[in-house]
């Protein structure tokens, strides 16, 4: 491509690592903080809106899914109507007016600021990520590690947000960190309209009729249907990993509150503090694993998307061994308490997994769906990654009633299980991408 490369990637991509690193540091920033408004008395200094914490909870569950559920609408329109491009930039207009509501200190302000999130990161979220697939040929070897980069922009956010929005909404006021987080979706949104120049061959609408192979209007070829069954297959494996690793934010964090010893170099770890864990490990070893990765393929061996995410997956499942082994440990130590250590290499083998999973399916997603359908299909992969966040909070509540042990035994051997299934099916599946998940030396 004749665009401008800076570090071997099209400038593009770093306008789309920073707008997707602020939106996610808005989004990340306010949900570290909505639950302790919402729960927080109204008669405090500081005062929320004293909600019980079912109810808070409740809410919560509804708008981590529904963000994501809107990303289907939000692919749709992009596909459809507007374009990608355009899409995105709806979004983050929604996004900006939603966090500023949210600044207001007033309950019209508070529900109307968050259906204009969900609908903001439902138009944003999928089609920025269809985005940075669309800065590359079919086949080019770069497109995996350019999600890889995408990734740690995204976690970059995730990891600073609940450090500064905290902060400032825990231990000043709620609002103005609800306004904090509206100020970095700004600064995300004013890098995305300064950065359009180097967007211009990218996420434009194209009509049906005008896309190359696609003779008919609305079927699709025998090829492009066959993908569309590996793409819809691969859900399966999101949902597990997704209801496994979204542990985290629920039952691993009581766990880690309730049957922890928090204790290191002689500081007591608040429990909040695990949450961070997840993107500052990504942060850390996200290029040593693509690295890995690449170092794999050259020595000739399997490297599909769908290997690795069968990989990750087992990988992602030998976590909750860990978990198991601290569940023995409280079960048996004097003050029912287990080592931290359980907990750090947990998250730590989860996010391995994460890294051969996560930026693996958004690259997939892009190298296989039918050009038509290609935001459609990254929305309706973050709708599955939603459900899989729900299916996390069931077997949270499942583990109230048959304890901690038994449940993590059980999503190690399912995590296991999956993932090896995937891997045994891989030659199979990968029959029916059709060389779409082959990467090619393109000349250069
Ligand atoms: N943590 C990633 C993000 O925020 C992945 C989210 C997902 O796929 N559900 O973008």
């Amino acid at each position: 491509m004749a665009e401008k490369t800076l570090w071997g990637h099209p400038k593009g991509l770093y306008v789309l690592f920073f707008t997707e690193m602020w939106e996610r540091f808005s989004y990340y920033g306010m949900r570290a903080i909505l639950i302790l408004y919402l729960t927080a008395k109204t008669s405090e200094i500081n005062p929320g809106l004293g909600w019980d914490k079912v109810s808070a909870l409740e809410l919560y569950g509804w708008y981590t899914m529904m963000v994501y559920v809107m990303s289907v609408p939000g692919g749709l329109l992009a596909d459809r109507l507007l374009g990608q491009k355009k899409t995105v930039m709806l979004g983050g207009f929604l996004l900006c007016i939603g966090h500023i509501v949210l600044a207001f200190d007033a309950v019209w302000a508070f529900y109307t600021g968050i259906v204009l999130i969900v609908l903001g990161v439902g138009a944003l979220k999928p089609n920025i990520s269809t985005m940075v697939g669309g800065l590359y040929k079919q086949g080019d070897i770069k497109r995996d590690s350019a999600f890889t980069i995408f990734y740690i922009g995204i976690n970059i956010g995730a990891f600073i947000a609940p450090l500064l929005v905290g902060y400032v909404g825990e231990v000043i006021n709620w609002h103005y960190g609800f306004g904090l987080a509206g100020i970095g979706m700004l600064l995300g949104q004013l890098v995305y309209i300064w950065g359009q120049k180097y967007l211009k061959d990218v996420g434009n609408f194209v009509p049906v009729e005008r896309i190359k192979g696609s003779s008919e209007k609305v079927k699709l070829t025998a090829i492009e249907k066959d993908r569309m069954v590996v793409l819809i297959l691969s859900f399966i494996i999101v949902i597990v990993f997704w209801g496994a690793y979204e542990q985290a934010g629920g039952l691993m964090n009581l766990y880690a509150r309730d049957k922890i010893d928090r204790v290191m170099f002689g500081f007591t770890v608040p429990t909040s503090f695990l949450q961070a864990l997840h993107a500052f490990y990504v942060i850390i070893i996200g290029v040593p694993i693509a690295y890995f990765w690449t170092q794999w393929r050259n020595k000739g061996k399997e490297d599909s998307s769908l290997f690795k995410m069968g990989v990750g997956t087992v990988i992602t499942g030998f976590g909750f061994l860990l978990l198991a082994a601290a569940a023995i440990e409280t079960s048996t130590s004097l003050d029912g308490k287990a080592s931290i250590y359980w907990m750090l290499g947990a998250y730590f083998l989860h996010v391995v997994g994460e890294l051969s999973i996560s930026p693996v399916a958004l690259s997939f997603i892009t190298k296989l769906a039918p050009v038509k359908y290609a935001s459609f299909m990254m929305g309706a992969y973050f709708m599955v990654s939603g459900l899989g966040n729900k299916v996390a909070g069931w077997i949270g509540e499942a583990a109230q009633d048959a304890g901690e042990y038994t449940i993590f035994m059980s999503v190690f051997a399912f995590c296991v299980a999956f993932g090896l299934l995937l891997i045994i099916f891989v030659k199979k599946l990968k029959k029916l991408t059709h060389g779409a998940d082959t990467v090619q030396a393109l000349p250069i």
